[in-house]
């Protein structure tokens, strides 16, 4: 799958804002700093779109982009505010962490939430945590193991695989994972092969629907 148009279309305040859920979409979310503005940039092969989102005022709000890609799929690739914040208070740190938990939710259009790792270090508390939440949720997930240029492929191996362990500790399957850099553009066909993927089980889904619809009378 190709990304062939991406264009900023809004950033909304809550959930109940964003575009009307008329096709599937995928978010990304990640500490602050993670490499998100990055990642989202490589994927779509577009230099500073999702500065819009780093810019001031908008860091906090959930970001949508309008994406065509190929096959004239439609989908919007969402970005979310960083977690783990340090520098605000307590109260608006709960107001993030609601919006982005209402998001995950309750937005029902959400086909997957791609989860940013760092791959220089080792298991973050704030990572682990954060995931948790969305298993107990049962928000579906993928992790993205960002900036896997900074260290050699051992160090990067080591902290994936340490991440891995922690995580079959606690959940029964490992979710598909990536191994990303922006700057080397590693990473990009598997992420957008399942994003491919998933829009190909939302239209069957929606076909289905649709068909169910317009079904035809029972015979008397
Ligand atoms: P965000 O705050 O999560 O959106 O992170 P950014 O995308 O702005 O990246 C934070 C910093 O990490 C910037 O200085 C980027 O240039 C750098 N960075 C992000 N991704 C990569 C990567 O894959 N490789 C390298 N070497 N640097 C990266």
């Amino acid at each position: 799958m190709e990304i062939q148009k991406a264009s900023y279309v809004i950033s909304s305040p809550s959930y109940q804002d964003c575009p009307k859920p008329d096709r599937p979409e995928y978010a990304f979310i990640g500490r602050s700093n993670v490499g998100k503005s990055s990642l989202i940039n490589m994927l779509c092969g577009r230099e500073g779109l999702a500065k819009i989102s780093s810019s001031p005022g908008k860091t906090q709000l959930i970001n949508h982009f309008a994406i065509e890609s190929s096959g004239g799929a439609q989908w919007y690739l969402v970005d979310l505010p960083g977690y783990g914040f340090a520098k605000v208070s307590q109260s608006t740190r709960k107001k993030w962490e609601k919006m982005i938990e209402d998001y995950v939710r309750f937005r029902e259009n959400l086909g997957n939430l791609f989860v940013l790792i760092d791959s220089r270090h080792g298991p973050q508390a704030s990572d682990l945590e954060f995931l948790r939440k969305l298993g107990s949720w049962q928000v579906p997930f993928a992790l993205a193991f960002t900036k896997t240029d900074k260290s050699t492929q051992r160090e990067v191996a080591a902290n994936v695989s340490a991440f891995l362990e922690m995580l079959k500790a606690e959940w029964e399957s490992l979710p598909p994972h990536f191994v990303t850099s922006a700057v080397k553009k590693t990473g990009r066909k598997g992420i957008l092969d399942l994003i491919g993927e998933c829009n190909a089980l939302y239209r069957a889904v929606a076909d289905r629907a649709q068909a169910g619809t317009t079904r035809r009378k029972p015979l008397p």
